[in-house]
């Protein structure tokens, strides 16, 4: 008999089985339209529905003031670092930018393309956040960019950072929707679908208005907020099949006790796992700071090195438990704890580490 795969991907990763369904069930009909949303022209009246529904679920899942657009660009998580620099940092012509891990490096390297890029912390040691008092933020920064969430590193940030009248600018790619948070306090948020809200090919971006209107000249269109915005996310064709799919997802969020649900589920699921962590008195080890221990991706060390880590993979992939694997830059393991990941899922993964200590020689 072949077991259930249990998909603990770091993305693109898992999405609740009960929106695949509905996908599934409207694919080749969509609302009595005869056609499927991938066939559909984007400047229809049904697309430019779904267009607007999209973004009026996603404002009230986390009660998106009124001057925030909410836009939806390609290019992934990447076309956003370069997008973030190219639109705001001409304001001042240099930016501060919080380096705590992979993607928020990267994102300066991009950034270092269009500004200066000030780094903020003192050093980059890899799963410490330093004190905010040690921070040196310039008060001419355009913005301040920081990763909500580092997915490789499994980082995340358990407050948001204090600065003052210079607009904040963060990546919440890995932990969007998986939390409240003070959407007034941001001048750019923006997230890649492919791990906790639908499939790649999509990156939502909230950006407060004042904001708009700086590109850099050379800026190409389908980067430009300000020009996005004007369109509705309309400028040119967009990923409509994407943009169909958060929908239904965000509903789905919806339906299960909105962005505060999520929050409580991924308290029980983190909870639990960090718990086996510590409960193993060192066979499993987490390089992270205890109060910057990421919710979302929760990478690993078995005290047995890499053999030990090989044997843990081949007996949770017997069990259906997929995509495990670290990163290839950090190795080890690493679970990934997503919205779609049920608490069910989640216990037989925390049976299984528990187990497994006792069952490894
Ligand atoms: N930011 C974060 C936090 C990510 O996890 C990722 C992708 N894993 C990216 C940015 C890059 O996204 P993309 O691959 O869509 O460019």
């Amino acid at each position: 008999p072949e077991v259930k795969v249990i998909n603990f991907g770091a993305g693109p990763a898992k999405l609740p089985e009960e929106v695949l369904l509905e996908v599934q069930k409207e694919l080749l009909n969509y609302a009595g339209t005869g056609m499927s949303v991938m066939e559909m022209s984007h400047r229809s009246a049904d697309y430019l529905n779904i267009n607007n529904n999209c973004q009026n679920s996603l404002r009230n899942l986390l009660n998106i003031p009124d001057n925030y657009h909410i836009l939806f660009m390609q290019g992934g998580g990447t076309g956003l670092f370069a997008a973030v620099a190219m639109n705001l940092i001409s304001r001042t012509g240099s930016a501060d930018y919080i380096v705590t891990g992979t993607w928020s490096k990267k994102a300066a390297k991009e950034a270092a393309k269009y500004g200066k890029v000030n780094l903020v912390l003192p050093d980059t040691k890899i799963g410490t956040i330093q004190d905010q008092s040690e921070w040196k933020l310039s008060p001419d920064a355009s913005y301040v960019y920081y990763c909500d969430n580092e997915t490789v590193d499994g980082v995340e940030f358990p407050y948001v950072p204090e600065t003052g009248d210079v607009p904040l600018v963060t990546d919440m790619s890995s932990n969007f929707l998986t939390r409240p948070f003070d959407v007034s306090k941001f001048g750019v948020v923006f997230a890649g679908a492919q791990k906790n809200f639908g499939p790649s090919g999509i990156v939502v971006a909230i950006v407060r208005d004042d904001l708009l209107g700086s590109a850099l000249p050379f800026t190409p269109s389908v980067f430009d907020f300000a020009q996005i915005a004007k369109e509705n996310s309309v400028l040119n064709t967009p990923p409509t099949f994407q943009v169909y799919t958060i929908w239904r997802v965000f509903e789905w969020i919806r339906r299960n006790g909105g962005v505060e649900g999520m929050q409580e589920r991924s308290r029980l699921k983190s909870g639990s796992v960090y718990e086996a962590i510590r409960n193993s008195k060192g066979f499993y080890e987490s390089p992270i700071d205890e109060n910057v221990r990421s919710r979302v991706n929760i990478p690993f060390k078995l005290r047995g090195g890499a053999d030990a880590d090989a044997e843990f993979l081949k007996g949770a992939s017997k069990l259906g438990m997929t995509q495990l694997k670290g990163h290839r830059s950090v190795g080890g393991i690493r679970v990934s704890l997503y919205n779609a990941i049920t608490l069910e899922e989640t216990k037989l993964f925390v049976d299984y580490m528990n187990r497994f200590t006792s069952s490894y020689k």
